[in-house]
């Protein structure tokens, strides 16, 4: 977890790497859709573009089918998901449903913290070259308050299941995961 801008993408891949799981990322997954003009993609699109979250039981079906897929039986790292409360218990749901098949539950929330300005800072110096339409000012500012509202207190429900470990984001990409490794017993 972590609010957008504090390198969730460029971890998760490495962490997914490191533990032999699935890279599962909502907003990549999203992303591929607008570009192959799919359905899914056309519907998503619209939000993402104004820096709003794709309705819930759009994106909970897309992560259901995509757990159940072989290489995430083995092991996974989601990434921006879950972002709401709603996903949360979902997310619960399909963990217990996979239950018999793999361990149920998560093993733990890593959320990276970075201080808001240098996130602004960080997204509008990727805007330049990522070609992202959700890549604007405007859009950036309130990608962020969505956050705050909605996938902030994601951090409390998951601190009080003893899952969080909350991770220092600013630094090199490699010292960032190592504090993620450290934190994880990797
Ligand atoms: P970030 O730059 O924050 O890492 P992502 O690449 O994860 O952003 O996601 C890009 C966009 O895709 C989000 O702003 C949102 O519109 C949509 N999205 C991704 N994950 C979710 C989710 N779990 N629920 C709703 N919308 C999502």
């Amino acid at each position: 977890m972590g609010p957008p801008g504090a390198g969730k993408g460029t971890q998760a891949v490495g962490l997914a790497e490191r533990i032999g799981g699935a890279h599962v990322s909502t907003g990549d997954i999203f992303r591929a859709n607008v570009s192959e003009q799919t359905e899914l993609g056309r519907t998503a699109q619209r939000y993402m573009d104004a820096g709003e979250y794709v309705p819930d039981e759009v994106t909970n079906a897309m992560v259901r089918d995509r757990l159940a897929q072989d290489d995430a039986l083995k092991g996974f790292v989601l990434d921006g998901y879950p972002r709401t409360v709603d996903q949360v218990e979902t997310l619960d749901g399909i963990l217990g449903e996979l239950d018999g098949e793999q361990e149920a539950g998560l093993d733990a929330v890593v959320a990276l913290v970075v201080d808001p300005e240098e996130l602004i800072a960080r997204l509008l110096k990727r805007a330049e070259t990522s070609g992202r339409a959700d890549d604007t000012e405007e859009v950036i500012r309130h990608r962020q308050e969505v956050y705050t509202a909605e996938t902030a207190p994601l951090l409390q429900v998951y601190g009080e299941r003893g899952l969080l470990r909350e991770i220092d984001g600013v630094g090199s990409v490699d010292e960032v995961a190592a504090r993620i490794a450290a934190a994880l017993d990797l």
